[in-house]
């Protein structure tokens, strides 16, 4: 079973807590391993100076050619990224496509004050959600569900680190070749 790849491409150096806990609860939602990708090599092009945020299609992009090529890999930044329609996004998956993005920058609020548990719990979910997309999952309607769409980091937290049952069998119907 091809693996999923998580790929650090920050610019301060990997918090190895943060990547472990990512990488359990990815293993956990999609059933595969999940291996360290490592490279010192950074998306830099994908930085809009005007912006001051990275464009999370250009990363995408990139993570396909220089990233392992096979499996689905997963890039965790610290960077702040953005897509042209909006201020700002957590991340971005591929739909159906080997290549996610989730970034730490607009997640740590509050963090310093309620402790790093909190950082550790909203990437994880937000790690599943960019991968839910890259294995073909569309937003969920359910609230808690992982897949459920966050406006903002109060939506990141009322969620659950795990797929709900509908998108679990959903998964399991894009998994198999099933009606889509
Ligand atoms: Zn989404
Ligand atoms: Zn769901």
């Amino acid at each position: 079973m091809d693996p999923i790849f998580i790929w650090w491409i920050g610019e301060a150096a990997p918090d190895r807590a943060l990547l472990d806990h990512a990488a359990l609860h990815l293993g956990r939602a999609f059933g595969r391993p999940v291996r360290e990708w490592s490279s010192p090599e950074r998306p830099r092009h994908a930085y809009d100076p005007k912006r001051k945020q990275h464009l999370s299609g250009a990363i995408l992009k990139w993570l396909l050619e220089a990233g392992p090529g096979a499996g689905k890999v997963l890039g965790v930044t610290d960077r702040d990224l953005f897509i042209p329609i909006l201020t700002y996004v957590f991340g971005e998956g591929q739909l159906g496509g080997g290549a996610a993005v989730v970034s730490i920058a607009r997640l740590l609020e509050d963090v310093e004050l309620i402790g790093p548990q909190l950082l550790l719990e909203r990437l994880a979910k937000e790690a599943v959600h960019e991968v839910g997309h890259a294995f073909g999952l569309l937003h969920c309607a359910t609230p808690v569900c992982v897949m459920a769409r966050s406006s903002g980091v109060r939506n990141v937290d009322e969620k659950k680190p795990e797929l709900c049952s509908e998108c679990r069998r959903r998964l399991e119907e894009l998994q198999t070749g099933g009606p889509r």
